[in-house]
């Protein structure tokens, strides 16, 4: 069976959805790899590296598609590359089907088999698998890397013969996959870092890697049992609104990652804040693809506000250390494939009752199969 890997078309886009170590190990499955001539250039791959580790290298997409059982991609796939993809063929992406509810009903006219991984459940057996946590924790590192680049004073305390420059002060907003590597990254540079959350588990977590929980508990606050936090009350807001922006103008760098399933990102560093901060401070929002937590980022923008704060609302993180990350991503989808691949068969085989697959998988045999995209009826 055949598997292409193509160039990513949206701009911007540096990761590619297969590795050197990867191809070897599809390969290995009794696939053949075709790649795209060009797909890791961005990542740091060239096309002799794909080769040498057994691919075929395509000079094109259509090329890389034709007679393809498996894709893999690592953004949804343009009207022009569905029509190419064969029917019956097993698509491996991150599709972003709640925001192109439109794509799902299009894969299934096509007839194409779809995954899309971030709705991977968040169970230990998917942990390999799980695009989102691999991409958000070097999006939390890269976050504070830039971070650092744009502020203008330093990270870490530094005593010397002509004074001393005081360490940095950052707040994380957020304290998932992504926020906890910012703590982790900030602490490493030599800030003193403190961060919220509302899932009450967080706050451990936040303390065991030596920065200070700020927050407001109560009792919505104690009910955030569950991975992913819900939505908050207008109530709550309000009270967290008001100790944010306390907190905030006490910071020289803010890293927002604060992010609700399915929702827009909800907005906890409002205007007020951010005029409050002091000049040359930062803020730094990963969560802008979700519309971001702070009321001045521009999503896709990096911007100076009137009092002197850079906001950078740049989209897609995790493009921004395309190495790195095409190498994590690159495994997650392997690790999927390998786990769900019949050796007799060599083909994949998606058995309808697993967790996992009844998470990622979109559309089967012509038709919409998840329940939450169904298509609605007219
Ligand atoms: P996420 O990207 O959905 O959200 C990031 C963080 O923002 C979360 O911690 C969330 O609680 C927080 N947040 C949401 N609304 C907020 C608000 N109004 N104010 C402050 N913070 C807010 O989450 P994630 O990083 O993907 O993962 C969340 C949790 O799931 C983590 O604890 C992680 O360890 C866990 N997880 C478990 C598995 C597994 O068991 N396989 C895999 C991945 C993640």
């Amino acid at each position: 069976m055949r598997l292409a890997v193509l160039k990513e078309r949206l701009p911007g886009e540096t990761r590619v959805a297969a590795v050197p170590d990867s191809v070897k190990k599809l390969t290995a499955l009794g696939l053949t790899v075709a790649v795209e001539s060009g797909a890791g250039e961005a990542a740091a791959i060239a096309d002799a590296a794909f080769r040498e580790a057994g691919a075929e290298i395509a000079p094109d997409a259509a090329t890389a598609l034709a007679g393809a059982g498996v894709v893999f991609t690592v953004q949804p796939p343009d009207p022009a590359t569905i029509a190419a993809i064969p029917r019956g063929a097993l698509l491996v992406g991150t599709l972003a089907p709640l925001a192109n509810p439109d794509l799902v009903a299009d894969l299934a006219k096509a007839g194409i088999d779809a995954c899309s991984m971030e709705l991977l459940p968040r169970i230990t057996r998917a942990q390999s698998m799980d695009v989102l946590s691999s991409q958000a924790n070097l999006a939390g590192y890269r976050a504070v890397i830039e971070a650092a680049e744009a502020f203008p004073r330093g990270f870490a305390m530094m005593m010397t013969a002509a004074g001393t420059v005081p360490p940095a002060r950052v707040f994380v907003v957020g304290a998932g996959v992504a926020g906890l590597q910012a703590i982790a990254t900030a602490r490493r540079l030599g800030a003193i870092v403190s961060a919220t959350d509302v899932r009450p588990a967080a706050k451990e977590e936040i303390k065991s890697l030596g920065a200070s929980f700020i927050g407001v508990e109560d009792e919505e606050s104690a009910s955030q049992t569950g991975a992913y936090a819900r939505e908050m009350s207008a109530e709550f807001r309000a009270k967290q609104a008001a100790l944010i922006a306390e907190t905030v103008a006490k910071n020289d760098i803010v890293i927002c990652t604060a992010l609700v399933q399915g929702r827009r990102a909800p907005t906890i560093v409002t205007a007020e804040a951010v005029a409050a901060m002091r000049m040359g401070s930062v803020i730094v929002d990963i969560a802008a693809d979700a519309g971001g937590n702070c009321a001045a980022t521009v999503p896709g923008e990096r911007i100076v506000t009137e009092n002197g704060v850079a906001v950078l609302g740049y989209r897609n993180w995790p493009a921004r250390i395309g190495v790195a990350a095409s190498s994590l991503y690159a495994r997650n989808l392997l690790t999927f494939l390998s786990s769900f691949w019949d050796m007799d068969a060599r083909a994949p085989k998606l058995p309808a009752e697993d967790d996992i697959v009844k998470g990622v998988l979109l559309t089967r045999a012509g038709a919409v199969i998840h329940p939450n995209f169904q298509p609605q009826a007219a």
